[in-house]
């Protein structure tokens, strides 16, 4: 069988290795960090630096296809892969996902809207952007952040100075508050023959700019969902996607804006695994493997919840309910904002 290289060890790699296994394939792991949730599951690991070319060779020579869990792998890396395997999804998107403006500039040509932003390398910049934009509004680096890193608010022109020192000289991108009603994403998945499918849009609810639960079904208008939905297929499909993605996306009474795209599987997709024959990670595997893609109907309703930090001490007492299921990353040590895992509960069968 096949042998699926993943980028990255975490929790999203360790869910790709176990999908890639009940398919009977192999995973090989790529990550620097010793000790990693994937390493109990995967069938090898290599763990190094992004920086060791050799180590990324070794690693490319040992596996079919290439694909990742997080975005901000470093450039050169990713050349000294891609000269050995094909890497999936591609390069354009993961440089566009790794650069809000770069991302931001890609939505607007494909005429979907966004908030209203402009670059920031300087407080002067800042102070022009807010007298364009207004406040509130939120500086983010225009790279590397997750999880609500790398982020500042502004209620008033004032907190200027403050913004701008947090960001700590990077390059940043000021962005327009906006007011949405609520949040949303859709996981999207286009194989290699270029077949797209959506999962039903879930709702997202973030504490402290981390995610803490998704509900499907979302409260969307019909219009709303479709719309969704379609955003999310010409987004894959502009960029000749191969895999899963997650569109995030604000709810107004004016439509939906794109918050941002992740060229991988999704915190918000999770709870595909207890709701579709087909989750997002087997949906994955499929894609970058060169599979049809499967079914992602929902047959059930789901809330997922992610156990942060010290609600992984709730476990017993969630695994009283049987309508609970319960998902555990392995991590040993629960720092706060970590995340150790995530249930789903099934509150009820679609009629
Ligand atoms: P992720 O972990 O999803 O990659 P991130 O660090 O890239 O997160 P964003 O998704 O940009 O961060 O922002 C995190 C959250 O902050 C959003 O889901 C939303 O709740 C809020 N937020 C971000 N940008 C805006 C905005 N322009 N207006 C209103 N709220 C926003
Ligand atoms: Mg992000
Ligand atoms: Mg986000």
């Amino acid at each position: 069988g096949a042998t699926i290289g993943i980028l990255g060890g975490g929790q999203l790699g360790r869910m790709l290795a176990v999908a890639a296994s009940r398919l009977g394939l192999k995973t090989h792991i790529f990550e620097p960090a010793a000790d990693c949730p994937a390493a109990d599951v995967a069938h090898a690991i290599t763990c190094a630096p992004y920086s060791d070319a050799a180590a990324l060779a070794d690693f490319a020579a040992a596996v079919d296809v290439i694909t990742y869990e997080f975005e901000n792998i470093p450039t050169a890396a990713l050349d000294i892969l891609e000269s050995h395997r094909p890497i999936r999804p591609n390069r354009e998107a993961l440089a566009i996902s790794q650069d809000r403006l770069a991302e931001k500039a890609f939505l607007g040509s494909l005429r979907l809207t966004c908030a209203p932003h402009a670059p920031v390398n300087a407080l002067a910049d800042l102070e022009a952007a807010i007298a364009r934009i207004g406040c509130p509004a939120i500086l983010k680096t225009t790279r590397m952040g997750y999880d609500g890193k790398g982020q500042a608010r502004l209620s008033s022109p004032t907190d200027a100075p403050a913004a701008w020192a947090a960001m700590q000289g990077a390059a940043s991108v000021l962005e327009g508050f906006i007011d949405f009603s609520h949040e949303v994403s859709v996981i999207a998945a286009r194989g290699l023959d270029g077949a797209v499918a959506c999962y039903d849009p879930g709702e997202n609810v973030h504490r402290a700019g981390i995610l803490h639960s998704t509900t499907v079904p979302a409260r969307l208008t019909p219009g709303q969902r479709s719309d969704a939905i379609l955003a999310a297929a010409r987004i894959l499909t502009a960029l000749d996607y191969v895999g899963v993605m997650g569109v995030e996306l604000f709810v107004t009474p004016q439509g939906l804006i794109v918050n941002e795209i992740a060229p991988r599987v999704h915190n918000s997709g999770h709870w595909t695994q207890n709701g579709c024959a087909v989750d997002q990670f087997e949906q994955h595997i499929r894609a970058i493997a060169g599979w049809p893609l499967g079914d992602g109907g929902r047959h059930a309703d789901v809330v997922m919840e992610n156990l942060i930090g010290d609600d992984v001490d709730k476990v017993p007492e969630l695994a009283q309910d049987r309508a609970t299921a319960i998902h555990l990353y392995g991590k040993r040590e629960a720092r706060p904002g970590r995340k150790m895992g995530h249930v789903n509960r099934i509150s009820r069968s679609k009629g």
